[in-house]
């Protein structure tokens, strides 16, 4: 009888259930790590892959019965080694368990797929594949580079030749011509044979950005990865990936884990959006574990961006990335010139300002004689974000939030936007039976009714989360504004991202201020990109760039932020803010990771805590850990749930790294003292605090 061999296998087992590593398996062949294998768990069978060849210690631990692998998927090549080791690092690093952030990556399509199955989808797949003929290498059009793209290109040509290339960022206005490089750089990539990832911030930009690079490589496989395809469609683009019949990935954060064997580039456009950060379960930023993953590919990343991450940036200015610049618009696009207008010397009619001051509105009319288009920004969704009763001072608050109920007037509704609690709007004070309830301030729905009254006859649309709720309402909107169907786009920060709007000569915030002042440290930071990328929706159209103009409706009109975006000075923005930021000691210049506890009574979340924190004493390397007291979120309370969160900051990364290790594994035991708590989790480089 031959003896069977141990291998460990990661499977799906909840972080909290303490089973964070692989288990023990055995089986009658070698397996190499990363096969797919089905085995059982408890009473059920489920997907598991091999991670080590055989158990390190020469003992089995007693308390575990080795079972035998059940099924071994053999149809398919392995996970390369390096999808492995980015995998543990991420789980390492995120604290998380490594089977389920490993699985949590595959498509779910294959957990319900035997062997047979599995390899009859991949016979089908191969089939289909080589009976596609692909389309002749025709001369595809592209325009010859600019001297900064020349430089940009020839030296991502040199990043490619090296043994073990910088990170580079790429740092250009929109419309600096990015997008080209990145297509340039991946001809090369590919033309070496290998392949090439592009990642972007969300689902709704996916299209533009693949229908480009599809234009340019037509001879080339494309595959997209977003929360948008089906799960046969996931499973398909997935196994094309693996089997290296893909030339390119293109997608949202997931796809940073897409295995790839012969993965020559990575490419993340807009690399300082907050949406490359998970936001629950493993909360990985999809931007750092690109920049890890190129460097143990040993591969260039491109991080590409009109205002990169502060992380980035100092990253850059201390030469551990490699900065490349694109510094003005292709062509003779020029930048629109920023305006700024202060609220503050408008005369108050009835104690309110007016929406529009009355050179905005003149700039409006302009446009709309000229026949040109404008954008209009307002980050704030609904009619009003309260209802009010003047008479006994009702507010339309959510019974289960701590937060007002927002007006929704087409829907005639009061819908919470933190639970989703929907009421008919009351047609008189709940309270007092008063019929003069009254909206307080504006949303995007207002400001549409309201540029109406003061625009007789332009053709208004709306762009928010609401108007574009329902399938293909974002892309026909879209549509509507590219074929010149409407003169003014009223809109959240839905409309400042990526669309190539060629027609707007003019975008206007209406007042922006809230983020100058608010707790959150990175808000300063999100609002400069923010107007950045709006005012970059101006002028793209090189005829009408000398018209294009942003106006900033505020009431801080000297603040340094709107000083720095007047010039479109990127560096100086940063170099204030990351003055700051050190003398803070905040990110970059330390490390953070939150935790953060819920509980339907905010005395237990708050307990937990502190017990928590309490834990921390006798850890190696405490010291040098600040623990800051417990406080709440934003918003409290939400669906009834009692929030709080407590802040760990470190000036080590290494040294907090090795404090989470240490503390998160304890905390099981702290929270099984803590009856009542509902949920605890781990935030590490959280973004929003
Ligand atoms: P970004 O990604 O920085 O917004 P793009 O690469 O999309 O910029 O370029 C903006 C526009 O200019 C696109 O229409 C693109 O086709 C065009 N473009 C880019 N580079 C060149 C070039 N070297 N010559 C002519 N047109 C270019
Ligand atoms: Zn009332
Ligand atoms: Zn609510």
């Amino acid at each position: 009888m031959t003896e069977a061999l141990r291998v460990q296998v990661a499977v799906e087992t909840p972080q909290h259930s303490g089973l964070a590593r692989p288990l023990d398996y055995t089986s009658k062949c070698p397996l190499t790590p990363g096969v797919l294998v089905r085995v059982p768990l408890g009473r059920r069978e489920v997907l598991g892959i091999v991670w080590r060849e055989r158990a390190e210690g020469s003992d089995f631990p007693d308390e575990q019965l080795l079972r035998p692998v059940a099924e071994v998927f053999d149809a398919l090549p392995p996970l390369a080694p390096a999808w492995l080791a980015l995998v543990e690092f991420a789980a390492a690093y995120y604290q998380r368990g490594l089977g389920e952030l490993a699985l949590a990556v595959l498509p779910p399509e294959l957990r319900k797929l035997d062997a047979p199955g599995l390899a009859k989808r991949h016979a089908r797949l191969i089939k289909r594949l080589d009976k596609a003929v692909a389309a002749d290498a025709v001369d595809v059009a592209r325009p010859e580079p600019g001297e900064a793209q020349q430089q940009a290109l020839d030296a991502i040509e040199l990043a490619l030749s090296q043994p073990q290339p910088l990170p580079i960022l790429l740092h250009g206005v929109t419309g600096s011509g990015k997008t080209e490089v990145y297509l340039r750089a991946a001809e090369s990539v590919l033309a070496r044979g290998r392949q090439v990832l592009v990642l972007v911030p969300e689902i709704n930009l996916t299209p533009q950005l693949e229908a480009r690079f599809a234009e340019r490589f037509p001879g080339r496989r494309l595959v997209s990865m977003h929360s948008g395809l089906t799960p046969v469609q996931r499973l398909s683009h997935w196994l094309q990936a693996l089997l290296g019949r893909a030339d390119i990935v293109l997608g949202t954060r997931l796809s940073v884990f897409a295995p790839l064997p012969r993965l020559g580039l990575v490419v993340v456009d807009e690399e300082h959006d907050p949406s490359y950060k998970q936001q629950e379960g493993a909360r990985y930023s999809a931007r750092d574990l690109a920049v890890y993953r190129a460097h143990l590919e040993r591969v260039p990343v491109i991080l590409g961006s009109a205002t990169p991450s502060l992380e980035t940036w100092q990253r850059a200015e201390e030469g551990r990335y490699q900065k490349l610049t694109l510094a003005g618009r292709v062509g003779d696009g020029a930048l629109p010139r920023v305006r700024l207008f202060d609220m503050g010397v408008l005369p108050r009619s009835k104690g309110a300002p007016p929406v529009l001051a009355p050179l905005v509105l003149q700039s409006l009319r302009e446009r709309l004689e000229r026949g040109e288009q404008s954008l209009v920004f307002l980050n704030r969704r609904g009619y009003a974000p309260v209802l009010h009763c003047p008479d006994c001072g009702w507010k339309s608050g959510c019974p289960h939030c701590s937060a007002w109920r927002v007006f929704h007037k087409t829907e005639r509704t009061l819908r919470c936007h933190h639970c989703g609690f929907t009421e008919r709007v009351p047609r008189a004070c709940p309270d007092c039976g008063n019929l003069d309830i009254a909206p307080i301030g504006r949303g995007t729905e207002r400001l549409e009714e309201q540029l109406a009254e003061l625009l007789p006859g332009a053709r208004i649309a709306r762009l928010d989360a609401d108007s574009a709720r329902g399938k293909g309402q974002l892309e026909s909107r879209l549509a509507e504004v590219h074929a010149g169907e409407v003169d003014i786009l009223v809109g959240t920060q839905m409309v400042t991202k990526g669309h190539d709007f060629r027609r707007i000569t003019l975008v206007v915030a209406i007042n922006p201020d809230s983020a100058l002042f608010a707790s959150d440290f990175r808000a300063p930071e999100r609002l400069f990109a923010l107007l950045m990328q709006a005012g970059g929706r101006a002028g793209r159209d090189a005829a009408a760039a000398d018209r294009s103009e942003m106006w900033i409706q505020t009431w801080h009109p000297k603040h340094a932020l709107y000083a720095a975006l007047k010039t479109h000075d990127f560096g100086a923005f940063a170099a204030s803010q990351l003055a700051e930021r050190r003398g803070a000691s905040l990110p970059p210049f330390s490390h953070l990771a939150l935790l953060r506890a819920e509980s339907r009574d905010a005395a237990v979340a708050m307990a937990f805590l502190r017990a928590a924190a309490d834990a921390t004493a006798l850890l190696p390397g405490a010291d040098q850990v600040m623990i800051y007291p417990p406080v709440p979120p934003a918003v409290q309370k939400v669906a009834g749930i009692e929030r709080l969160q407590m802040l760990v900051e470190c000036g080590s990364r290494v040294l907090l790294q090795r404090l989470l290790a240490e503390w998160l594994p304890s905390l099981h035991a702290v929270r099984a003292e803590h009856k009542g708590l509902a949920r605890w989790a781990i935030d590490v480089d959280p973004l929003s605090i």
